[in-house]
């Protein structure tokens, strides 16, 4: 540290000491790991699980007593003890065992527990030497074909300078089951106005410094609450990495942008309850899936950003999106694909075989076409599916022909919400509506003024509720015959105590496309 203590570190120091972490050398047990010596409390980042399946589920945590400068271990393997129990007392423990934190992995532990009941709440934590993580609450997902009901809730976007992570908070208290998270977990740039914190370090290239950022960010304690309360999901967008990436190119065409990507992916693994599989051959990180809940839901998990075409019509010497008119005949091209040949083949093939009541696309942004009109001439922002327009129809078309049932499609990205009709032909509201959609706004993160989504819906009338000014999630109550989406919306996001409160709900029912407003 020099004379400057940056803010974030100076709020993190402040919330360490009220949390009572004693600053006092500490030896690490560990049978067969080198020796280690803790200076203050590991577990800083707190704890999470996620990706449920029937009979278990993955739990992570990192050691990191220093999470701001590194983590602050040596680099030797730490041995980390766990328990999985029925109940908040640890009492009747249902699975225990140890894992090795590894420095490679920025001593990050991802345990794959397995053996256990599905359909049933259950408890994990952490140990090392005389440590103790807290406690968190994760769920198994049902038995395959078993009736079910599913709490899902959704986020995405969650600047940490524009705002206290005050939504997470609530979000812990909603009682879900499941939380999807789609992108931009972290931001690498520091923008837009009325910050109330500071990154306190210049946008991270390096994986020491996307690994900084990430325990910036999850030293936060209202997003460890949120982790805490329930398994998560999670896709990533362009902030995990760099501003409007795609695939291999970066916004600004820089040479080493590779390096700086597969750095960025590590950091996120690292600090994600994602099963370590998910690394692949070549720098892949296969984050597309399917999540199971019994007969009532299937959940497509989409990646839009690692295997997309670069989009069309960038600015001059520039990677990265554009708003373009339709000089950009590029953007009609059939070629073009958001998730990729592979992907989308898979997707296909899944929305045809799934047996689900309802079938979820969990993504990353806006589906629906949303034209910005000026001067009577309508625009797209190339970033979203609008700068992919072809790909959406043979997605549409897939839905259709595989007559997956009960299509709905959930997104974040835009920083505002829009619920839509998805129509077969997508702005042809004389079509069919083949699926219904759920953009939900960010956590954070600034989005549009009244004006810009007024417009917007003026313009594209299958979006039949637009909102950019609540920050905030979505909850869903699934059930056989209808899906209940409620807007969570907080008063602010520059005080840490905002309240929350149900801005708008909706309702979908089971055999019928399209919204009801609740
Ligand atoms: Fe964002
Ligand atoms: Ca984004």
């Amino acid at each position: 540290m020099g004379v400057h203590t940056p803010p974030g570190r100076r709020a993190f120091l402040k919330r360490a000491a009220a949390l009572g972490a004693a600053a006092f050398l500490r030896p690490a047990s560990g049978r067969g790991a080198a020796p280690s010596r803790f200076a203050s409390y590991p577990f800083t980042l707190g704890i999470a699980s996620g990706a449920p399946r029937p009979d278990g589920f993955v739990i992570w945590t990192r050691l990191a007593p220093d999470p701001l400068a590194g983590g602050g271990l040596d680099p030797f393997p730490v041995e980390v003890q766990w328990e999985v129990a029925h109940d908040a007392g640890f009492r009747r423990i249902a699975a225990k065992g140890n894992a090795i934190a590894r420095p490679e992995r920025a001593h990050s532990v991802h345990v794959e527990v397995e053996g256990l009941e599905p359909q049933r709440e259950y408890h994990y934590r952490f140990m090392v030497g005389s440590d103790e993580s807290g406690s968190g609450r994760a769920c198994t997902a049902p038995r395959a074909g078993a009736p079910a009901r599913l709490k899902l809730a959704f986020a995405s976007c969650q600047q940490y300078e524009q705002g206290f992570f005050v939504a997470h908070g609530h979000l812990a208290d909603e009682g879900v089951d499941l939380i999807a998270f789609l992108g931009d977990y972290i931001y690498e740039s520091s923008w837009g106005s009325r910050h109330v914190r500071k990154h306190g370090t210049p946008p991270p290239r390096t994986l020491a410094e996307y690994r900084n950022r990430y325990a910036l960010y999850k030293a936060d304690a209202q997003l460890q609450k949120s982790h805490a309360a329930a398994p998560w999901i999670v896709t990533w967008d362009d902030h995990e990495v760099e501003n409007d990436y795609a695939n291999d190119r970066g916004e600004t065409l820089d040479s080493t942008f590779l390096a700086r990507r597969a750095a960025a992916y590590q950091a996120y693994l690292e600090h994600m309850p994602l099963r370590t599989s998910v690394m692949r051959e070549g720098g892949e990180m296969r984050l597309y899936g399917r999540h199971e809940w019994g007969a009532l839901a299937t959940l497509h998990l989409l990646d839009d950003r690692q295997y997309r075409s670069h989009q069309v019509c960038a600015k001059p010497n520039r990677g990265g999106s554009n708003v373009v008119g339709p000089q950009c005949t590029a953007r009609l091209d059939p070629t073009l694909t958001l998730l990729g040949t592979e992907q989308e083949r898979w997707l296909d093939a899944g929305l045809g075989e799934s047996k689900a009541r309802w079938n979820l696309l969990v993504q990353q942004t806006l589906f629906s076409t949303a034209a910005r009109v000026r001067e009577n001439v309508r625009n797209y922002w190339t970033d979203g599916w609008d700068g992919y327009p072809a790909a959406r129809d043979r997605l549409v078309q897939s839905l259709v022909d595989r007559r997956a049932a009960n299509p709905v499609i959930v997104g974040g990205d835009v920083h505002a919400t829009y619920v839509a009709d998805v129509h077969a032909r997508t702005d042809d509201l004389a079509s069919p509506i083949v699926a219904t959609e759920f953009c939900g706004t960010s956590i954070t993160s600034q989005g549009p003024n009244a004006k810009a989504t007024d417009a917007l819906r003026a313009a594209n009338p299958h979006i039949r509720y637009a909102n950019g000014e609540d920050r905030g999630y979505v909850v869903l109550d699934i059930r056989p015959d209808k899906l209940e989406a409620r807007l969570r919306a907080v008063a602010t996001v520059k005080l840490e105590d905002a309240p929350v409160s149900t801005r708008a709900s909706f309702e979908v029912a089971a055999g019928r496309g399209g919204i009801a407003r609740g």
